[in-house]
C-alpha cells in the first residue's frame, strides 16, 4: 500500500475491488487501482503502486479542467439552479465587498452566478490551466494562474470565503489540500468544500462504475468533510447533500460542507460511515458491467468492417481495459477535447472528430461515453455526419 487513509490517517484498509484502466500511452497514472475501505473510519479511496509524484506529474501536464476553458455565454436554468443553491449556502455570511477565491475555477460558471447574486463581492478565480485563466480574464474576472500547491502569496489571509469545489476527490492528500486552502482565509473566513457523494452513487446511475475513474481517488460521504476539517483545525458549520445537473439532464450526487477556523480542540471522534452501501453498489456495478460488455461485444461482432471510436474518457478507459475492442479493428479514436488529440490510447491515435471521420468515410462510428458526454457526441455526429452508421454503445441497456 502506498496510501494511508486520506480522511483519518489509518494504515488499515480492506480492498473492495481492483479497477483497471486503459490510459493514454503517455499517462503517469496507474493502470490498476485498488478501491480500499478504511477499517477505522469507513472512508473509501483508491490505492495503487503509484506515488504522489505520479499524480502531480499528471496534473501538471493535464490540468483537471483543461476541457473547460471556454467560458460559456449563459448556463441553462437546469445547470444554473445547483450553483445558485451553492451560493446561498454561504453568501449571507459574507460582509459587504467581501473577497472570495475559487480554487480550480474552471469555466467560471459558479463565479458568474455568484456575481449575479452579490455584485459587491470581489471574485478571484484561480486555475492551473493558462487557457482557463485567459478565458476567465476575457470574461472580465480577476483570474490568476495557481493551484493548491502553488497559491499566490498575495492572497494569504485575505479571503472572506474560499471555494474548493470538485478538487478534493483528485488529491493524494485532501487534508493537505484543505489546509492549503484555509491559509487564504481571514480569521473570520469560511471554507466551502464540495465533492461527489459516494452515498448517492447508487441513486444516480450512469454507465457501470461511472464514479470510479483514474482521477477520482477519494470517495467522500458528507461526514468525511467534518473529519478532515477537524484534523485541519476547522470546525463544521453546516453540511449537506445535493445534486448537480450535467449535460443532457444527467444528475450527479454531491456533498458539501462549510468550515471555519476553530481554536478549540477537535470534538470527539466522529463515528465511522456505514460501509455496506458502497460494497453493495460495487457488486451491482460488477453485474451491470458484465451485462453491458456482453451486449457491446454482440454489437461489435455484427460489424465486420473497421470502426472509428468516438470517446476517450473514463468510460472508454474502463471498458477498453476489460478487452472490449480486442477483437475489433479500430482505425482511430476521435474526441472533441483538443487536449486529447494527438495522443494515443492503447496505441491507437486520437484525432479531432472531423479529421478521424474523413479518414474512412464508410467506417461505422462507435460511441463510447458516459451519459452526459454521449448526448453531445450524438448531437455533433448528427450535425456534421448525419449519414454515418452509428454503433450506439452508449445506449445499451445493462
Ligand atoms: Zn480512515
Amino acid at each position: 500500500m502506498n496510501r494511508t487513509c486520506p480522511a483519518c490517517g489509518a494504515a488499515q484498509g480492506r480492498v473492495l475491488r481492483t479497477m483497471r484502466y486503459a490510459l493514454f500511452d503517455d499517462s503517469t497514472l496507474p493502470r490498476r487501482t485498488r478501491i480500499t475501505l478504511c477499517q477505522d473510519c469507513g472512508f473509501v479511496y483508491a490505492d495503487s503502486e503509484a506515488t504522489a509524484q505520479d499524480y502531480l506529474a499528471h496534473y501538471r501536464r493535464n490540468s483537471i479542467y483543461a476541457a473547460a476553458h471556454e467560458v460559456r455565454a449563459g448556463l441553462s436554468p437546469q445547470a444554473q439552479a445547483p450553483l445558485v443553491e451553492r451560493a446561498h449556502r454561504f453568501i449571507s455570511q459574507l460582509p459587504p465587498s467581501a473577497t472570495l477565491v475559487d480554487i480550480g475555477a474552471g469555466s467560471g460558471d459558479f463565479l458568474q452566478v455568484l456575481g449575479g447574486l452579490r455584485p459587491d463581492v470581489r471574485r478571484v478565480a484561480l486555475d492551473p490551466d493558462p487557457r482557463c485563466v485567459a478565458a476567465l480574464q476575457a470574461s472580465g474576472l480577476d483570474a490568476r494562474l495557481g493551484s493548491l500547491d502553488d497559491l499566490p502569496a498575495s492572497l494569504a489571509g485575505q479571503a472572506d470565503a474560499v471555494v474548493l469545489s470538485h478538487v478534493l476527490e483528485h488529491l493524494w492528500s485532501p487534508l493537505e489540500g484543505i489546509a492549503q486552502a484555509a491559509a487564504l482565509l481571514k480569521p473570520t473566513g469560511v471554507l466551502y468544500v464540495e465533492t461527489p457523494d459516494r452515498q448517492g452513487y447508487g441513486e444516480h446511475p450512469n454507465v457501470p462504475f461511472y464514479y470510479f475513474d483514474p482521477e477520482h481517488i477519494n470517495h467522500f460521504a458528507v461526514q468525511d468533510h467534518a473529519r478532515l476539517g477537524a484534523r485541519a483545525a476547522l470546525a463544521m458549520q453546516a453540511q449537506g447533500r445535493s445534486t448537480l445537473t450535467l449535460a443532457g439532464g444527467v444528475t450527479y450526487p454531491v456533498c458539501w460542507a462549510l468550515l471555519r477556523r476553530s481554536h478549540t480542540a477537535a470534538d470527539a471522534p466522529l463515528p465511522p460511515t456505514d460501509p455496506c452501501s458502497l460494497e453493495r453498489h460495487l457488486l451491482e456495478q460488477e453485474d451491470r458491467l458484465r451485462r453491458w460488455l456482453a451486449s457491446a461485444c454482440q454489437v461489435l461482432a455484427a460489424t465486420d468492417s473497421a470502426i472509428i471510436v468516438w470517446g476517450t474518457g473514463s468510460q472508454a478507459q474502463r471498458v477498453l481495459a476489460e478487452g472490449l475492442l480486442d477483437a475489433c479493428k479500430v482505425l482511430a479514436f476521435v474526441d472533441s477535447d483538443a487536449s486529447k488529440q494527438g495522443r494515443r490510447l492503447a496505441g491507437i491515435p486520437i484525432m479531432a472528430p472531423d479529421q478521424g471521420l474523413a479518414l474512412a468515410p464508410l467506417a461505422p462510428v462507435a460511441i463510447l461515453a458516459a451519459r452526459a458526454a454521449s448526448a453531445s457526441i450524438r448531437r455533433a455526429l448528427a450535425a456534421s455526419h448525419p449519414d454515418r452508421q452509428v454503433l450506439a454503445l452508449d445506449a445499451l441497456a445493462d
